[in-house]
């Protein structure tokens, strides 16, 4: 086997990070492979959103490890992460309501391709440009919603267009911070699809309190209480670990 290979993607290491004299992550380590849907879960104040500022670079740890392929980025702004190819989904606020789907997800590959491209080139690299932002849409499922201005799409399609716009950056590892929050059923249940695609070539880490949605996605899930993960492993590892049932799941929780 290759070094390559059995690299993880992303490895945190000890990552601790204190508020004052609480502790939101405590000697947190934990792994995502490539390829694979990695969902972090845990009750209100485990310590998840903390988590994922850490990953993205928006917060530094105060002690710990963050490798990305192997490379310390521990010290990276969060510029640099997305650069290496470490995207995060930001909310709606990003997003162009005037603008249609194309133009939006459009810019934000031209954005990535930033000072490599040549004015004189222009019309070239807009065709290119605009293709390459059709795939992006079909990808998130907005294939026939290309010239809908994105201000016109319903909650669960912006959502789509959030994940499309972090694709234009051409991650290795997307975070998808909630990607279900405020959706009703119909619409969950087309991204959980589009989302499991996604994790076929890219690295996800999936943080998500609709629990069916969690456990039909990831390959493998990592428990987080009080900032320290307690258990890791696959859906069916999960949801018959006897700590995690105590400390969290409870009996009724995951049919
Ligand atoms: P939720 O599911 O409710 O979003 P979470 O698992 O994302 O919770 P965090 O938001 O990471 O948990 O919070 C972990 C702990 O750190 C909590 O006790 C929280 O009150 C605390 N905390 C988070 N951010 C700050 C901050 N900026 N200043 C002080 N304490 C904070």
């Amino acid at each position: 086997m290759s070094t390559h290979s059995i690299t993880p993607l992303l490895d945190l290491r000890k990552l601790v990070k204190r508020y004052g004299g609480l502790v939101a992550t405590d000697n947190l380590s934990l792994t995502v492979r490539r390829g694979e849907i990695h969902a972090i879960i845990g009750p209100n104040g485990a310590g998840k959103t903390t988590l994922i500022h850490q990953i993205s670079g928006a917060i530094v740890p105060n002690e710990g490890t963050i490798l990305f392929e192997g490379q310390d980025i521990t010290a990276r702004s969060m510029h640099e992460r997305v650069r290496l190819g470490l995207a995060r989904s930001y909310q709606i606020t990003n997003i162009f309501k005037a603008c249609t789907v194309l133009d939006n997800i459009g810019l934000a590959v031209q954005a990535r391709r930033g000072s490599s491209m040549r004015f004189w080139r222009a019309a070239i690299e807009d065709r290119a440009l605009f293709d390459e932002a059709r795939v992006i849409a079909e990808r998130v499922g907005l294939g026939t919603r290309v010239d809908a201005l994105a201000g016109n799409l319903a909650h669960g399609e912006q959502r789509q267009l959030e994940v499309g716009l972090a694709l234009a950056t051409l991650p290795k590892l997307l975070l998808l911070d909630e990607p279900m929050a405020g959706m009703g059923p119909e619409e969950s249940a087309r991204l959980v699809p589009l989302i499991k695609n996604l994790g076929s070539d890219i690295g996800v880490v999936l943080i998500e309190h609709d629990m069916d949605a969690v456990f039909r996605l990831a390959d493998r899930i990592s428990v987080l209480v009080a900032g320290r993960v307690i258990a890791s492993g696959t859906p069916d590892e999960i949801r018959n670990d006897a700590e995690v049932k105590k400390a969290y799941l409870g009996d009724e929780a995951i049919a």
